[in-house]
């Protein structure tokens, strides 16, 4: 094999597996060219990662909050000097176009930056009072210890960035597990960490498969937080994995089958624009991608015969093409699933508006998916209506008001992000109030997360642990301190201290 082996990053070196089991990356617009082959780790690469990680916390944790945090700053302006070369690898890599390749990557700038703010402040943890004034009291975040962060391929720079950047300032050591689809991205990541100067053990990547590296990641004793984005099924087998080990925590970010909520009275360039982004950006393969456009039936002939002449001339091709507006899907059994969900909208009995599927792929041997525009009235039983597709596949259901939209958008099992397109404050507002949903936006796309808020979903789309930002008490136990400052005892709640 002609392309370079890039082993794991453990314990400060780049450490040979001691299996000879390799996997490789390959661009998914042109499949038969390799990006770089990986180890498949196994029970013993994970076994020594854990046990460096361990090894390293303590001098992590003596070292201080700000002092750590400067580490996130050296890291953070190492990838801008890099954002370009990075940017294009991950386009190459999971097939997103340049621009939003480059999102992604200012994406993990801006959260390593905040989480080198959150460390700068200096703040964690809070003074409280206590009913005996002699008292003082008060609660530090202690770090947990070993956390292990398994990311997908959708995000391959910035999704890590978001699940380790706080877990490093507040004195855990990471264990990063990247998708197998791009452990190119995971390897850069390391490199950066490697050029801060970050102690050994401190911050470690393990490639490999979820089976095989991921599960015994989460399993294994020695390590205290799971912090996991990625499919329901295997977040949910995470949470049952975690739940037999008290000393454990994790969160779960997983999928969704949001939508865009048109009102009658809403500015219609600005629904059209906002549903484009929401369905088609990433080829549909977001988390937080709108399969479901729901539009008020007084304005739905206008919004959808609109919606479909945009949806008809979105260019899709080379994600290293500025030009155009998405890229790949990541692999071929994203293209299938893909096609059956489209097969699965005909069969159902939904009027087809548009599929662009006929269309010559823009490589032939790339895995290609173009937009597929459906219609019908909303049926809880349509499996195409209620299950994430995640590909350019997205439902344009007819909807009588604002009550009836935020109905409908409710009868899924996820909730994870929703918007509303309405000139109306008091429509807004209900739908803010009612959806069940973790991302709420008013007048935007349901995509494009923000870094300095909680990200997460309710029901299916997580186990209501936010990350990001939301991630502080995951990350920390917060451990109560108080001090007597008399020079007798005093108890609370009148507990008599006479020794009888
Ligand atoms: P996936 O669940 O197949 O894989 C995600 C990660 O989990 C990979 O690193 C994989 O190797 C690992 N994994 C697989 N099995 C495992 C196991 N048994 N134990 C431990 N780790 C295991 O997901 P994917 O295909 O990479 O990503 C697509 C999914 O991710 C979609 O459902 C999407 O909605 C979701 N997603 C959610 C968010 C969010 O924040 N809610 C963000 C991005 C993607």
């Amino acid at each position: 094999m002609a392309t370079s082996r890039i082993h794991n990053f453990i314990n400060g070196t780049w450490k040979a597996a001691p299996s000879d089991d390799w996997f490789e990356s390959r661009n998914p617009a042109h499949p038969g060219e390799v990006i770089g082959v990986f180890p498949q780790s196994g029970a013993a690469d994970i076994e020594e990662a854990v046990v460096s990680a361990n090894r390293a916390h303590e001098g992590w944790r003596a070292m201080g909050l700000v002092k750590r945090a400067e580490y996130l700053l050296r890291v953070a302006r190492l990838m801008e000097e890099d954002t370009e070369p990075l940017a294009r690898l991950l386009a190459q890599e999971a097939g997103k176009q340049i621009n939003e390749a480059r999102a992604d990557v200012v994406e993990a700038i801006h959260t390593a930056q905040y989480a080198f703010s959150f460390g700068h402040l200096g703040q964690y943890g809070r003074v409280l009072g206590d009913e005996v004034s002699t008292k003082r009291c008060y609660e530090i975040l202690e770090p947990r210890g070993v956390v292990v962060a398994i990311t997908p391929w959708n995000f391959p720079v910035a999704l890590p960035f978001w699940l380790t950047g706080l877990s490093l300032v507040l004195g855990n050591c990471v264990i990063l597990k990247p998708s197998e689809y791009t452990p190119m991205c995971g390897a850069r990541i390391a490199g950066y960490f490697e050029k801060a100067g970050t102690p050994p053990g401190v911050f470690q990547v393990v490639q490999g498969f979820g089976d095989t590296a991921g599960a015994p990641l989460v399993s294994h004793p020695q390590t205290h937080v799971v912090l996991f984005t990625g499919s329901y099924e295997v977040g949910l087998r995470i949470k049952q994995e975690v739940a037999k080990h008290a000393h454990k925590v994790c969160t779960i970010e997983t999928g969704g089958k949001n939508a865009v909520l048109v009102m009658e009275d809403a500015n219609l360039d600005m629904a059209v624009t906002a549903s484009v982004l929401s369905a088609f950006k990433t080829s549909g393969q977001r988390c937080v991608t709108a399969g479901r456009l729901l539009v008020d039936s007084r304005a739905v002939d206008r919004f959808r015969d609109r919606f479909v002449a945009v949806a008809r001339r979105v260019t899709v091709g080379e994600p290293m093409d500025e030009g155009i507006f998405y890229g790949t899907m990541i692999n071929q059994q994203g293209v299938e699933k893909g096609r059956r969900f489209n097969e699965m909208a005909k069969k159902e009995g939904f009027e087809i508006l548009l599929d662009r599927n006929i269309e010559p792929p823009p490589t032939p041997d790339g895995y290609w998916l173009k937009p597929f525009v459906y219609t019908g009235a909303w049926r809880s039983d349509s499996v195409c209506l209620t299950e994430e597709a995640f590909s350019p596949h997205v439902a344009v259901v007819p909807v009588r008001g604002v009550e009836e939209a935020v109905a409908v958008y409710n009868d899924t099992k996820y909730g994870l992000s929703g918007s509303i397109i309405t000139e109306d404050y008091r429509k807004a507002k209900y739908a803010e109030e009612h959806m069940k949903c973790g991302i709420f936006y008013w007048n935007l796309p349901c995509i494009g997360a923000g870094v300095r808020l909680p990200f997460g979903g309710v029901k299916q789309s997580g186990n209501l642990i936010p990350s990001a930002a939301g991630l502080i008490p995951v990350l920390t136990h917060p451990k109560a301190v108080t001090y007597n400052l008399d020079t007798q005892i005093v108890m609370a709640q009148g507990l008599s201290t006479e020794i009888k």
